[in-house]
């Protein structure tokens, strides 16, 4: 490929999110010119303006990035470790279901705004320059020129190649719309979400803090993260319609009356629960799908902007920041910006499409099946053949979070691995029942040797 140096070092990042601050991090440490813009204040100034999951679960994926922006010593004082899901059943007994193996098998609960704020210190570290209150209106193709603030108060930037980190709501897609067709669908999710907090107790945690807690009701849940200030950010999945729902479930009297019925160990440890139900926000979910993601050589969407899914793998920043590491390490490369994008198109459009694939499926498993006897069934007959049979059976849920194995692999091979545990643990009630020389049989018939 022929390498375009008039302008391929120079950068505009729409968006300092996670996904933003990362790349920007991670394109200036390689030598570009890089320059951000993001519709907040400085959120070190004035306090991060939150709203969405105030933590987040980060995987090896995500590591994987901040340790190349040398942020893993820093992220990881404030990381707090969950070995697993504490399973909270209707009866009131707990259970945890260990995520791997041992302790080096875990996946860590951070702070959105530490995390965010973290890569804004990196980023400018780095030499990246970041424009605070700078909302993208629009953009001039013509031109090359950004638009940004109200009409009264407008601001432009000429940058011959954008990146769009700006989230799902993206305005460089709906710039980049207005000029090609990007193939844009978004399918919504029939079920939101409410934030509520479980704080600490004699400043400590009110309950185990090395996991990840889900009270499964078969049609709607609830989960709860810790913080390394001792409290839980607790999320309440609900349909949007039927019984109950955020259609039944109005007043903080009925949220108070769902969680006594449905939550009772948790309702004591969340004493807002009237206020915060009341006064936070309903939160909205789907799955965004576009079929291209860059207008030639001068626009690219990253990060949600382009495939925004649903939180149930906890792996959108994880994918986001998988994004930013595989795009800077293209950008490297010798050749023409265009190909540039492209490729990373090419290389990331199916991985997006199988992570937003099993984050929908992860949602059912996650509400209702860890609550199932078949289902816990099939988990024990995984991590028996995962151990007689490393090298061929590796359970989906560790190709995705323990590891970079491309995520299309994962669902593929995961697919594999589902039908053959079906098989075995068809009209079984125990694992002692289960033929294992059979299992050994199916998987050297069915899976190539894990690489
Ligand atoms: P965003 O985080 O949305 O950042 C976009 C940035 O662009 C923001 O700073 C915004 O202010 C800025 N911006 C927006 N519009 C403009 C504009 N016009 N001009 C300039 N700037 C603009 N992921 C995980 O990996 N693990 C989890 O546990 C997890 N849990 C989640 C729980 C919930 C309830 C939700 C909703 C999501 C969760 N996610 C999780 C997904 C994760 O939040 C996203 O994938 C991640 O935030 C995407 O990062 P981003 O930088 O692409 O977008």
């Amino acid at each position: 490929m022929k390498r375009d140096t008039t302008t391929r070092n120079t950068i505009a990042i729409v968006g300092a999110g996670l996904v933003g601050a990362l790349l920007a991090t991670l394109l200036a440490q390689r030598g570009f010119s890089v320059e951000i813009f993001e519709r907040r204040p400085d959120p070190r100034k004035f306090g991060f303006i939150g709203g969405r999951s105030i933590n987040l679960a980060l995987a090896e994926r995500g590591w994987h990035g901040l340790r190349v922006a040398g942020l893993q010593d820093r992220i990881g004082k404030i990381a707090v470790m969950m070995r697993g899901r504490m399973v909270h059943h209707s009866d009131g007994h707990t259970e945890l279901l260990r995520y791997g193996r041992d302790d080096s098998e875990v996946i860590w609960s951070v702070s959105r705004a530490a995390l965010n704020m973290a890569l804004l210190d990196a980023a400018e570290a780095a030499g990246a320059r970041v424009r605070f209150e700078r909302p993208l209106h629009s953009v001039d193709w013509r031109t090359s020129t950004l638009h940004f603030g109200p009409e009264n108060a407008r601001t432009t930037h000429v940058a011959n190649i954008v990146i769009g980190a700006d989230g799902a709501g993206s305005a460089l897609r709906d710039a980049m719309n207005s000029h090609i067709d990007l193939g844009e669908r978004f399918e919504p999710l029939d079920h939101g979400y409410k934030e509520l907090e479980i704080p600490p107790r004699d400043r400590k945690f009110a309950m185990e803090p090395n996991a990840l807690h889900i009270w499964p009701r078969g049609n709607y849940m609830c989960i709860a993260l810790p913080n390394s200030e001792s409290s839980f950010t607790v999320t309440l999945f609900l349909p949007n319609r039927g019984n109950p729902s955020f259609e039944t479930i109005i007043t903080s009297d009925d949220a108070q009356a769902l969680f006594a019925r449905d939550f009772a160990d948790a309702l004591p440890l969340i004493p807002e629960l009237q206020t915060d139900f009341a006064m936070n926000p309903t939160g909205m979910l789907g799955t965004l799908y576009l079929d291209r993601w860059h207008l030639d050589s001068r626009a690219l969407l990253i990060g949600d902007a382009a495939h925004a899914i649903v939180p149930f793998h906890g792996q959108g920043m994880n994918c986001g920041f998988e994004d930013a590491f595989e795009l800077a390490e293209l950008m490297e490369c010798d050749g023409d910006i265009e190909s540039v994008f492209a490729e990373f198109e090419k290389r990331r459009k199916p991985n997006a499409d199988a992570i937003a694939e099993m984050a929908l499926e992860n949602y059912v498993e996650m509400r209702d099946s860890v609550a199932d006897a078949h289902f816990l069934l099939m988990r024990a007959l995984e991590r028996a053949l995962a151990a007689r049979h490393p090298t061929r059976f590796v359970p989906r849920y560790w190709m995705v979070t323990f590891s970079r194995v491309p995520y299309s692999v994962a669902l593929e091979r995961g697919d594999i691995q589902s039908a053959i545990l079906r098989e075995l643990t068809s009209g079984k009630t125990s694992i002692e029942q289960i033929d294992m020389a059979r299992a050994g049989v199916l998987i050297e018939q069915r899976l190539a040797p894990f690489s």
